[in-house]
């Protein structure tokens, strides 16, 4: 039997890249100090912050909404969950309900907002005529109807779920498209005009222990799959970037630092590339934004169908 570094008790997680074992009691209070880090580091929390949480119903997303929760008396915090609706059949209902029981046993405030309703089409839609993959409409889709909800709400901080698996396939995917551009605006986006500052309370952690976490605090989260997971590019990079942490575990996070390394180098490219969109308004690195883009695609061909 494994036994924690710290008090000798079974161990329930043994950290590959440190070495370090955990019994329960002690994997909670280093998962909770390390995100307070990350808060703190980032300065991500100030007191009397009204934050609002991108909810999904999964793990990460719960996750972050539970440990803000706990901080909302000390720091004064005024806290709303938002879930997005996208339309996709058979999936976000299971999530949404799980979103909307984990708010109301603790008393928080959840809106949802529908894709369906702002733009006339759910996902399901738009993946059968458009010409993109789902993982974009919902993505940019989402990100919006996130960013206008939260400004709404009077928030100046949006709480995302992103994990450091997740940080470190965006960023390899910015790298694999070559896309410099959104390299450099990735993390600095959020201090833009418009756009409600986006904080990942969890940007530090790896998946694997948000998942232990979740399951150690019984957080009730949705498990059901996407039926567009398979689709997307950021499902080879994941599998990709997990073979590598098995054989050089810590690999994950030399890319995260090696990126927030690069950063600073990279505000030229960033400034530069700052547009605001014709049509509503938004930040975006062409005359019309890429959520504006993607409805006006959508909507022609819904019409083109309809007409034809
Ligand atoms: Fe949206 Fe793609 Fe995630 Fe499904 S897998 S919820 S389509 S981003
Ligand atoms: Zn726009």
């Amino acid at each position: 039997m494994l036994s924690c570094d710290k008090c000798g008790e079974r161990a329930v997680y043994l950290r590959r890249y440190s070495g370090q074992r955990f019994c329960e009691e002690h994997f909670l209070s280093y998962f909770e100090a390390k995100v307070r880090r990350t808060l703190s580091g980032g300065k991500m929390i100030e007191r009397g912050d009204v934050v609002a949480v991108g909810l999904s119903g999964g793990k990460d997303s719960l996750t972050t909404l539970y440990l803000l929760s706990k901080m909302r008396e000390r720091l004064a915090l005024g806290l709303h969950a938002i879930a997005v609706d996208e339309g996709i059949k058979a999936y976000r209902k299971e999530t949404l309900a799980a979103a909307e029981a984990f708010c109301s046993a603790r008393k928080i405030p959840l809106s949802t907002v529908s894709v369906e309703k702002r733009y006339g089409f759910a996902l399901d839609e738009a993946v059968k005529v458009g010409k993109n993959k789902a993982c974009t409409y919902c993505g940019v889709l989402r990100r919006k109807l996130l960013n206008e909800k939260a400004l709404e709400l009077g928030a100046n901080k949006l709480a995302m779920g992103h994990n450091l698996d997740d940080e470190v396939q965006a960023i390899m995917m910015n790298y694999i498209s070559g896309d410099v551009a959104r390299v450099a605006r990735y993390a600095s986006e959020a201090m833009v005009r418009g756009l409600v500052r986006r904080i990942k309370p969890l940007g530090d952690m790896p998946e694997k222990e948000v998942a232990l976490y979740a399951h150690l605090r019984d957080l009730e989260a949705s498990f059901e799959e996407c039926p567009y997971t398979g689709d997307s590019r950021r499902f080879e990079v994941r599998s990709w970037l997990n073979a590598m942490e098995e054989e050089s575990p810590g690999i994950k996070y030399s890319i995260l630092r090696g990126y927030q390394k690069l950063l600073p180098h990279l505000g030229t490219v960033e400034s530069r590339d700052i547009r605001w969109c014709k049509k509503c308004g938004d930040i975006s690195s062409n005359a019309k934004c890429k959520a504006c883009s993607l409805v006006a695609e959508v909507k022609k061909y819904l019409l083109d169908q309809e007409i034809g």
